[in-house]
């Protein structure tokens, strides 16, 4: 059984449920940066709270400027710097995933604890996210990473393409992938 969900860069409508607290989260954090020899500080802390208020798929910048439209975060100055490093520090230990969408708009992070699992199809033209979940596709991936006697931790899929709209309005995307991501930029905006 296949469940979908669309949006458009950002959005979650699936997996709300058993969310672990964000004490718990914060721990978590806080005990992986111990491990790499860093400290949880207030403007970690922040980022990683904003980061799981949303369910959406956000970027580094929409980050940054909501770090400084509010007030309480603001007061902390938290460079874009920061957020970008937080981030990728985040994506190290497991909390956020990043996607890459594509073109020149670059990555998208979201919140992994939490969330029930899903899988992503990219759409490098107009950087829609669907998320889907297909228990079939999951029992095959199952069964391969058990052939190779794997003990899996997490894993994600990610189908970088044209949607179907887009497929529609005559795009291509022969752009090819966010390996290309760089190359678009003069025919992003049509
Ligand atoms: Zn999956
Ligand atoms: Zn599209
Ligand atoms: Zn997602």
């Amino acid at each position: 059984m296949a469940r979908v969900g669309e949006s458009v860069g950002s959005g979650h409508r699936l997996g709300r449920r058993a969310i672990p607290t964000l004490k718990k989260i914060t721990e978590a954090f806080e005990q992986f940066l111990h491990g790499q020899k860093l400290r949880l500080t207030k403007q970690r802390l922040e980022i990683l709270r904003l980061i799981y208020a949303t369910h959406k798929h956000v970027s580094a910048e929409e980050l940054y400027d909501r770090l400084h439209g509010d007030g309480r975060a603001s007061a902390l100055r938290i460079s874009r710097a920061t957020v970008y490093r937080t981030l990728s520090l985040m994506a190290e230990g497991g909390f956020v995933q990043a996607l890459e969408i594509g073109r020149d708009r670059g990555t998208l992070y979201e919140h992994t604890l939490g969330h029930e699992h899903h899988d992503h199809m990219i759409c490098i033209e107009c950087g829609r996210i669907i998320e889907f979940h297909d228990d079939e596709l999951e029992q095959v991936q199952a069964r391969a990473i058990k052939r190779q006697g794997f003990r899996e931790v997490s894993h994600r899929l990610n189908v970088w393409g044209v949607c179907a709209r887009c497929q529609k309005a005559g795009k291509s995307g022969s752009g090819g992938g966010p390996v290309s991501a760089e190359r678009g930029r003069d025919q992003a905006g049509d």
